[in-house]
């Protein structure tokens, strides 16, 4: 590692170590006091605002410079560190009521525009990262397919190549985040059928091209405002240049891109946990039971101080994985690690958090029981816990 390298590692696990000392960093609280005040986030069951994908809060968001924070500045962005992106996710996240909004503005960061900045060509960066920072356009990552989850490389797609270089992609993808809205997709796809992963390739794909099928918004259990569909491509022709990276190269690009995904994805989670967590300590203060504050009772106690030790336990797990990135160190180990312990602490937080609040805690319109449904999605997208733990054994040599 040459001198300019490792001052640069040493700068960035200074900076990480920094977000983790000080739970008040101004990179995060000056991104929550935005989301909280400028942000609209709605999503009631039953309401007609919800799954409703609030476009005027990712602008505003966009405004705000949030969906540029990674992006280097010479591609148009801030050029900020993995810290900085983690505690302006994490502030995101503590703000804003609407976790589907945020899950959806932390994907496109850490997938489409991540697949872009370190494979895309100069052109696909010219002509897309600008629109998707600006807000202007909407970016999905499409792997998913309805028999094909886990098993993601036996994916049924292909773009096989045409004699006058162009592909012709056919497939379905399932279950794509911002999908209903998106204007272009990092779709994966087989280019040689027979060469199981080797035969991958991925490819950067207009929503506007002939030949391709958007199916409805689906419902779901929580982060109901996330826009979420599946794609259909009919024999879609893509020129030679929407290629990203070479021919082949897409399993590596996708194990490259969803390690960083599964390692950080809970960063705006984090920050949720810690407003459910002041959320239940104020509600635990003010109402009374018994003649008391149910604070009093050390039963509830007891709760609050599990949800602090879940939200703690999922902040060290994120930065972490951030500090095993920057060093490259053992990153593969936590970032599984992370993303298990991402989801099991975000559940077990948010049913603490409903049992606290009692009825309030269970009726739909306190909006309590919305955390719940939005931290279950956490067991099953980018790689489910069962994936995890397969990653977490694998590593152990087991
Ligand atoms: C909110 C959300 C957003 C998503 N966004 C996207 C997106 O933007 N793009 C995209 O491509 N996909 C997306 N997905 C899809 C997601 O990546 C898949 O759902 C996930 O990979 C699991 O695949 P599956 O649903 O087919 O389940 P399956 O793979 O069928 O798994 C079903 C069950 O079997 C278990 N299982 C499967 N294989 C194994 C194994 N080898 N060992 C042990 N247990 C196993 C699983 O753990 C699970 O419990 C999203 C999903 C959700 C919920």
């Amino acid at each position: 590692m040459s001198h300019a390298d490792s001052s640069a590692t040493d700068g960035a696990l200074a900076a990480i170590a920094a977000a983790i000392a000080d739970p008040q960093h101004p990179a995060k609280t000056e991104v929550a006091s935005f989301a909280a005040t400028e942000l609209a986030q709605g999503d009631r069951v039953g309401d007609e605002l919800a799954s409703r994908f609030a476009v005027d809060d990712w602008r505003r968001c966009a405004d705000r410079g949030l969906l540029a924070v990674m992006v280097p500045t010479e591609f148009g962005g801030a050029g900020a560190d993995w810290a900085t992106t983690l505690l302006t996710l994490e502030g995101l996240g503590l703000g804003c009521r609407d976790e589907g909004l945020a899950f959806a503005i932390g994907s496109q960061i850490l997938s489409t525009q991540e697949v872009l900045v370190r494979f895309g060509t100069n052109e696909q960066r010219d002509r897309w990262l600008g629109p998707l920072i600006g807000g202007e356009a909407f970016g999905a990552f499409c792997m998913t397919e309805p028999e094909t989850g886990s098993d993601a490389y036996a994916h049924a797609a292909t773009a096989l190549r045409n004699d006058d270089g162009t592909y012709t992609l056919n497939g379905h993808k399932a279950y794509i985040t911002l999908g209903s809205v998106a204007d272009v997709a990092v779709v994966f796809a087989k280019t040689n059928p027979d060469a199981g992963a080797w035969g991958v390739s991925a490819f950067l794909v207009p929503l506007d091209a002939p030949g391709f099928e958007r199916r409805p918004n689906r419902d779901k259990m929580g982060m109901r405002t996330t826009p979420f569909c599946d794609f259909v491509f009919h024999d879609v022709v893509l020129p030679h240049t929407a290629l990203i990276g070479r021919e082949g190269s897409g399993a590596s690009i996708f194990n490259s891109i969803i390690e960083v995904e599964r390692a950080f994805v809970f960063a705006t989670q984090v920050g949720s946990m810690e407003r459910q967590l002041n959320e239940a300590i104020a509600y635990a203060i003010t109402r009374e039971q018994g003649g008391q504050p149910i604070a009093g009772y050390q039963a509830v106690a007891h709760q609050l101080v599990d949800m602090k030790r879940q939200h703690e336990t999922a902040r060290l797990f994120l930065y972490r994985a951030a500090l095993a990135h920057a060093s490259g160190t053992d990153f593969p180990m936590a970032a599984a690690l992370g993303k298990l312990v991402g989801a099991e602490t975000g559940i077990a937080a948010a049913m603490s958090s409903v049992e606290v609040h009692g009825a309030k805690g269970y009726v739909t319109e306190f909006e309590v029981e919305r955390g719940l449904r939005d931290a279950v999605g956490g067991l099953v997208y980018s790689g489910t816990s069962a994936i995890q733990k397969n990653i977490i054994a694998r590593l152990l040599g087991l």
